[in-house]
């Protein structure tokens, strides 16, 4: 997984408003003179911020301010604007902050520390989620092009992968050869409104027998179903490298969602934004069964992690003014 220099620089961004709120207006070119980049990629940034709720951006003069104070924005608020990309390290910093402006001199010494931090909280959640999938009903694609379930256990997890075995008799094994992907999904709860779900979409590929005595080891009862190593060795292991997922959390009131990504996969932005047409109506107010709908901005934003994808909002918005993505 990694984040791009979009992360860095729109932590950037939020430094340079604090810095010199009082002194100057702060626009998209302003920025671009600290952080020493083309206006336009700041200009998209400052979309996706303004997306998510964070910032606002008054028409005609450009100004950028925060929604909230800034203590009440955290990082993982801005990494959830911000879509992660390419492989490698979870953050690559912006080549060459400006080192005559106060803020891009500084902004290594500010951020770096703090950023392996998040690094590290950030591959411990991708853990907690996937420790919490164990047994899952796992969807694969037939030779008619027809989705095909069947339960399986996910014997062990680690930052990047989901690992797992079957047998090499089942045709399970057969269209996880041929189509090299599968979805899956886990719920964790006594009843719904106490459940957490995670979906996972991925890639999967086949690592062979070497891995099962360890993944034994680790399922203790798999030895009852397959108590010999004769039994065992009609075993392989499979690992979903690359995916994304989806985590639901119906036990919070609201209801919370994140997406993750893993593998180096590139998540999408999903789910239901209300761009500039917004005309501040608020008919979408009242329909909205999260109450995840933020008033009096201009446009008005809705609170990702709450959102249900009901799309009451598009369906009354007078304006058009929400997009679903
Ligand atoms: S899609 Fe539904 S839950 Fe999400 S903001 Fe619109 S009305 Fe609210
Ligand atoms: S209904 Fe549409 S135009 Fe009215 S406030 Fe909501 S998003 Fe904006």
């Amino acid at each position: 997984m990694q984040i791009s220099s979009r992360f860095t620089i729109a932590l950037h961004i939020f430094a340079c408003v604090e810095t010199f709120k009082e002194e100057y207006k702060v626009t998209s070119d302003f920025l671009a003179g600290s952080i020493n980049t083309n206006p336009v990629i700041i200009r998209r940034i400052l979309t996706q911020l303004k997306n998510a709720g964070l910032i606002t951006v008054a028409r005609g003069t450009g100004g950028i301010e925060p929604t909230k104070p800034l203590e009440e924005i955290s990082f993982y608020d801005v990494y959830q604007a911000i879509e992660p990309v390419e492989n490698g390290d979870l953050f690559h910093f912006h080549e060459a902050p400006n080192p005559k402006c106060p803020v891009g001199r500084n902004i290594h010494a500010l951020l770096d520390d703090k950023l392996k931090a998040i690094q590290n909280a950030m591959e411990d959640e991708m853990r907690k989620y996937t420790s919490e999938i164990h047994t899952t009903i796992v969807a694969t694609v037939d030779d008619e092009g027809l989705p095909v379930t069947a339960a399986i256990d996910m014997m062990d997890s680690d930052e990047n992968s989901l690992y797992f075995l079957t047998a090499k008799g089942k045709g399970f094994y057969d269209r996880l050869k041929k189509r090299g992907f599968l979805a899956l999904t886990a719920i964790k709860g006594q009843d719904t409104m106490s459940s957490v779900a995670v979906s996972v979409r991925g890639k999967v590929r086949e690592l062979g027998y070497e891995r099962i005595p360890a993944l034994f080891e680790k399922n203790l009862y798999m030895h009852q179903i397959y108590p010999t190593e004769d039994a065992m060795r009609a075993l392989t292991v499979f690992q979903i490298f690359e995916g994304t997922g989806k985590w639901f959390d119906l036990s919070k009131k609201p209801i919370e969602r994140a997406s993750f990504s893993f593998g180096g996969a590139q998540q999408r932005a999903e789910g239901f934004f209300i761009t500039d047409a917004c005309i501040g109506c608020g008919s979408c107010l009242p329909v909205c069964p999260q109450n995840c709908i933020i008033p009096g901005g201009d446009p008005f934003c809705i609170e990702q992690e709450h959102c249900l994808h009901c799309g009451n909002c598009m369906k009354v918005c007078p304006a058009g003014a929400v997009q679903k993505r």
